[in-house]
């Protein structure tokens, strides 16, 4: 799931510096889960934003803001309002707040700030466990993905560094290599950290990355 945040209010306010008339467009899928761009969300915003003299023309909540088709459904719906709007804030991630700024024709300003890619532990915990690196390894580490847990990315082993199995970089996070070991132990397989790993192909993170399945005969990038 793609974690996204609200900027802090005084920044989105500094944002819509000059727009009176806004329409508030949402996300039914990540955003809603992570309480950044869901109705509820929304409805609060609103509120916030009419108390600074903004006026809220409408807001919607796609289905998935990052998928073109269905954006462009939903904000046809709203077309009177997008004519009115000095400006869209958008509570979608970046990749949906691009998504509606290509389907408007007024600018369209980020509410939230899209932190990283991330696991559900709970309602209101998210972890990062994923960096979409483009060549994974986790079969090799235990399902435990060294680039995105260890703050250094070491894909061969550890740093040394470590004290009470917490991390030298930041402390209140657990060493990825001791939870690598660990896993690695209890499924039998410690034999794989004796292989040593070629540096990654980061090539494959070179930005913008697309991946078109209409014409692919394999490879992703
Ligand atoms: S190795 Fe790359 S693709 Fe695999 S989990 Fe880590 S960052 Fe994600
Ligand atoms: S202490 Fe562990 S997690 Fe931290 S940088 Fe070193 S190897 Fe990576």
């Amino acid at each position: 799931m793609i974690i996204s945040q609200h900027k802090p209010f005084e920044e989105i306010e500094e944002l819509l510096r000059g727009c009176e008339k806004l329409v508030l467009v949402g996300c039914g899928q990540c955003a809603t889960a992570c309480m950044s761009g869901g109705e509820k969300e929304l409805m609060e915003m609103k509120e916030e934003l009419e108390g600074i003299d903004k006026k809220i023309l409408t807001y919607i909540v796609p289905e998935t803001s990052c998928n073109y088709l269905l954006v462009r459904r939903d904000l046809k719906k709203i077309k009177n309002a997008l004519e009115e709007a000095d400006a869209v804030l958008s509570f979608a991630c970046g990749d949906g707040t691009q998504t509606i700024a290509k389907l408007v024709n007024i600018p369209v300003y980020p509410g939230n700030n899209t932190l990283f890619v991330g696991e559900v532990e709970r309602v209101g915990l998210y972890s990062e466990a994923c960096r979409t690196c483009g060549d994974c390894v986790l079969g090799v580490t235990g399902g435990i993905c060294p680039v995105t847990r260890c703050a250094k990315s070491l894909l061969n082993g550890p740093c040394g560094g470590a004290k009470d199995g917490k991390c030298e970089v930041n402390p209140e996070n657990d060493c990825a290599w001791i939870l690598i070991y660990n896993k690695l132990k209890e499924l039998g397989q410690l034999d794989k950290l004796t292989e040593i790993h070629e540096p990654k192909d980061y090539s494959r993170q070179a930005y913008p990355r697309n991946l078109n399945l209409r014409n692919q005969d394999g490879g992703g990038r």
